[in-house]
């Protein structure tokens, strides 16, 4: 058995377990992230039904074959394929039939209202009572495992590298958008399948906006740089923010750039295992306020990692739930920001895993601004 294949087998003993919890003799799993973690299934559309009985994967022709032969060579769970002839709703509910499952669960999250109501109707005869369960497997994908966490502890450094070599790419006169494709370039090279999300290459007034896309504005002597990029390794995603300015930079403007440094390193000494995340958001929000820059803090302090570049848990005001615990095992972002129009802003990023002893950095790289 391989690791991946003690992987699947864990996660989807885990999903029976709670099925069980719950009083229900099956579960319907129909996000496709969801059944990335669980079987390994890369596809756009399949549902996962899982029961006592066994696990079966209902899918279409253009995957019947290519998961049957992904089973057999152990590349994905050993699920058996139920392929779907006319509608997903006829076959999903001729095998719950068969099963005889009479409580399902399905994911209140993912599926839509219509969605549903087609099930309904097509389990009317089977008398199959749905019950809507919430982030199931989201809880289990919170926590990562040995095999998940060796993904993180190549893909942080590989990221982190790319970091290493933004004075290579950024530049006075260059646009927004010629770094950001260097950065995507080198992002390649680094052995990543592709950016988590479009790279994000901000300078002058653009570096005021949080979420600013890379545009044809020529970097400029005074300008503060936001440059966040991502990558995806093995289907993990990666996320990292550092600081470049355009010499010469006015002290006003450095000033910020220092603040979400210390932003940051509060941040981090907040981050153990066990703390809320909105804990680790107030230290960060401290620092800031702090230095009269509580206000020009536009978002949470960062979020978890996975198979999506943004999941739980929220390391923010509203970061108090259940799922926004840091426990051992989590992977999250720390990126306190500042953002002060007319000025420009200031954003570092790291990743973080959380271990039973505090944590580890997994994009170590300088964090100070990059002046060019
Ligand atoms: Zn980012
Ligand atoms: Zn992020």
């Amino acid at each position: 058995m391989s690791d991946a294949s003690r992987a699947w087998a864990r996660r989807l003993g885990a999903l029976h377990l709670s099925s069980h919890d719950e009083g229900l003799a099956g579960t319907v799993v129909s996000n496709p992230t969801n059944l990335r973690y669980l079987v390994g299934f890369a596809g756009s559309t399949a549902l996962l039904v899982a029961a006592d009985a066994g696990d079966w994967l209902v899918t279409d022709g253009r995957y019947d074959a290519a998961v049957r032969e992904a089973v057999a060579a152990e590349r994905m769970a050993p699920v058996q394929v139920e392929r779907v002839e006319l509608r997903y709703d006829l076959t999903l509910a001729g095998l719950i039939a068969r099963l005889g499952l009479r409580q399902v669960g399905f994911d209140a999250g993912h599926v839509t209202v219509a969605t549903l109501e087609t099930w309904r109707r097509a389990t009317s005869t089977a008398g199959v009572d749905w019950r809507a369960t919430e982030g199931v497997v989201e809880r289990l994908r919170l926590v990562k495992d040995e095999q998940e966490i060796a993904v993180f502890r190549r893909a942080g450094p590989a990221l982190a590298d790319v970091a290493r070599h933004l004075g290579l790419w950024v530049r006075a006169g260059r646009t927004e958008r010629e770094v950001a494709k260097d950065i995507d370039a080198a992002i390649e090279r680094a052995g990543f399948s592709g950016p988590a999300f479009p790279t994000i290459v901000a300078s002058g007034p653009n570096s005021a906006l949080p979420h600013a896309r890379p545009g044809d504005r020529r970097l400029a002597a005074g300008d503060l740089v936001v440059l966040d990029f991502g990558g995806v390794l093995d289907g993990y995603c990666v996320d990292l923010t550092r600081m470049a300015g355009i010499r010469p930079v006015g002290s006003n403007a450095a000033a910020i750039v220092t603040a979400v440094q210390s932003a940051h390193r509060a941040a981090l000494g907040a981050v153990r295992p066990g703390v809320q995340g909105v804990e680790v958001d107030r230290a960060a929000r401290a620092a800031l306020e702090a230095l009269g820059l509580g206000p020009a803090f536009l978002h949470g302090t960062g979020h978890g990692l996975g198979l999506e570049v943004h999941e739980a848990p929220r390391l923010s005001r509203t970061g108090t739930g259940a799922a926004d615990r840091l426990d051992a095992g989590t992977v999250c972002t720390i990126e306190p920001g500042a953002y002060v129009e007319g000025l420009g802003g200031a954003r570092l990023e790291d990743d973080v895993l959380v271990t039973a002893a505090g944590y580890e950095v997994l994009t170590e790289a300088p964090r100070d601004l990059l002046v060019v």
